[in-house]
């Protein structure tokens, strides 16, 4: 199997942390999780790592409005470690008629203040959406039948009205918008968080399927999306299926998640398919309260792999670097055996 590879990575190291009583919170978006992965995957002869090609900007500038914010945000730092966080958060329904022109109001393009602007987030972010790109390519050629790409930042949390969520530019929806000219796609993200981005991106259209199994967002993250009754809207109304699952789930549960999307996935018949492929699933996960095993993903692999569409494989969370390396290497061992 291809392994696409970023052609940066470590430039990205967010460091922010809080203690506020019994509550504490800290960046977990290490480049020491790409460094794990890479090490588990150049182990084993099967992967042969591609790396990832520039694309044009535009590719990615037309579908997320606050490209030019990030851009510009990210030239205009001065350190290296300095991290930018905007201060003014206008919510739905403000006028927003003053774009870009002012860092300090970014929150009109960001969900959250724990995704930061740094001096190299606009490349880093760029090139995970090239590197997903790379893999789309590879599978629109027809070249490859799977393709996994070694994303970082992940994507999933990017809409098309505001990023968030660790996520700058979304790499999965990125990918799918590259192939729907060419044929319809379905999406599945299994990171433990719904992916809210990419389920608004595509929740008005009819050929473009997604899908996502995902903590309960009753008690999770992304907590405003990712309930079962968001079904898609307007004429892609029924082209969104959500599977969220009580904390504590073990994998007879993902299976049965992976069932219902098995059944839906089949009847929409796709021609290429994308995984948003999490492993915050895992039992050990800093952030995540599923009990997965590491063995158990190799299962999903397979499960997956036996739907037999062309497939690209995205990297988005997963934060135990000491198993991720090898959660990642089941899954696509699973997929290939
Ligand atoms: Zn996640």
């Amino acid at each position: 199997m291809k392994v696409i590879e970023k052609y940066n990575d470590s430039l990205h190291n967010p460091y922010w942390k809080f203690q506020l009583g019994p509550c504490s919170y800290e960046v977990k978006d290490t480049p020491r999780r790409v460094e794990v992965i890479k090490e588990r995957l150049r182990a084993d002869k099967r992967f042969q790592f591609v790396l990832a090609k520039k694309f044009p900007e535009q590719l990615i500038a037309r579908l997320h409005p606050y490209h030019d914010y990030i851009q510009k945000t990210a030239a205009g730092l001065k350190e290296k470690d300095e991290e930018f966080y905007p201060d003014l958060f206008p919510g739905d329904g403000a006028h927003l008629r003053r774009r870009v022109d002012e860092p300090l109001w970014g929150g009109q393009w960001c969900t959250d203040a724990v995704t930061p602007i740094m001096k190299k987030t606009y490349a880093v972010a760029r090139a995970s959406a090239e590197t997903a790109l790379t893999g789309a390519r590879l599978i629109l050629s027809g070249q490859e039948r799977t393709v996994y790409a070694l994303c970082r930042p992940s994507g999933h949390h990017a809409g098309p009205r505001v990023f968030g969520g660790y996520c700058y530019f979304n790499n999965v929806a990125t990918a799918a918008e590259f192939l729907a000219p060419h044929g319809s796609v379905a999406i599945l993200d299994i990171d433990y968080h719904h992916g809210n981005g990419t389920q608004e991106f595509f929740e008005e259209r009819k050929h473009v399927f997604t899908s996502s199994i995902h903590g309960d967002p009753d008690a999770e993250y992304p907590y405003f999306w990712g309930y079962e009754d968001e079904r898609g809207r307007g004429q892609g109304l029924g082209s969104n299926l959500n599977l969220p699952l009580p904390k504590g789930s073990g994998i007879e549960m993902y299976l049965k998640a992976i069932d219902k999307f098995e059944d839906a996935v089949r009847a929409f018949a796709p021609n290429y398919l994308i995984i948003a492929a999490g492993f915050d699933t895992h039992k050990t996960d800093p952030i995540g309260e599923f009990r997965l095993e590491t063995e158990d993903y190799g299962k999903i692999g397979a499960r997956l792999a036996a739907l037999e569409f062309p497939t690209l494989i995205c990297q988005e969370g997963g934060y135990d670097t000491t198993v991720l390396g090898d959660c990642v290497h089941n899954l696509l061992t699973g997929w290939e055996e």
